[in-house]
């Protein structure tokens, strides 16, 4: 079937540059729905841990979870300010943001996996449950820890998001 040169996207022989510029694009919003699901395990993890009482306090006053949002807490904050950076160049007209949309989608689904496994402990056995009532009620930890693993994996793999990263350090090449 013939496409009417009016329905030609960009130059012709220049579709497979176009379809990786599409991609490029894409980790950006793969790295912010990382960024999401983090914070959103944040927001949860906080919430229960200032209430729930283990040993006669509350298990925020456990400095090993203190430190772990802390940490996190500035995990979160890197992985938005690189996902941020990225769309800023993205909007800027820049063709190829990278390394930064590769480093964006690799770091914040990397925290999201990371942060969902810590997210279900911090809630301990109620984390694990997809049912805690016959209305079908659950903490949402559940679900993000279900949910993360899939932004580790599509718009390029968090290897091939490191194999870009790696390009752009050692030159084509090298790395192939
Ligand atoms: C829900 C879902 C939605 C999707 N949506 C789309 C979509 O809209 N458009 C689209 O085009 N695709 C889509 N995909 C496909 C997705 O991009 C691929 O699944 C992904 O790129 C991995 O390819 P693969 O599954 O063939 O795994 P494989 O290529 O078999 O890779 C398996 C593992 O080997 C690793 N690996 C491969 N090569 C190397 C290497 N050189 N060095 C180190 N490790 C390596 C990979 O990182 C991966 O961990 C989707 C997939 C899923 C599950």
């Amino acid at each position: 079937m013939q496409v009417p040169a009016e329905n030609v996207v960009g130059a012709v022989g220049g579709g497979l540059k176009i379809a990786l510029q599409t991609l490029t694009y894409g980790r950006i919003g793969i790295a912010a729905s990382g960024v999401g699901m983090a914070q959103a395990t944040f927001d949860h993890s906080v919430e229960r841990l200032k209430p729930r009482q283990a040993f006669g306090k509350a298990i925020a006053q456990f400095q090993h979870w203190q430190f772990k949002l802390a940490e996190r807490a500035t995990e979160i904050e890197n992985a938005r300010n690189l996902y941020m950076k990225a769309a800023l160049r993205m909007d800027a007209g820049e063709a190829f943001p990278e390394p930064e949309a590769a480093m964006a989608k690799w770091y914040a689904t990397n925290l999201a996996a990371e942060f969902a496994r810590d997210g279900v402990q911090i809630f301990g056995g109620y984390g694990f449950m997809s049912e805690l009532a016959a209305d079908g009620s659950h903490y949402r930890v559940e679900e993000i820890y279900r949910d993360c693993k899939i932004a580790e994996i599509y718009e390029g793999t968090n290897e091939i998001q490191k194999l870009v990263i790696a390009r752009s350090i050692f030159g084509k090449d090298i790395t192939g």
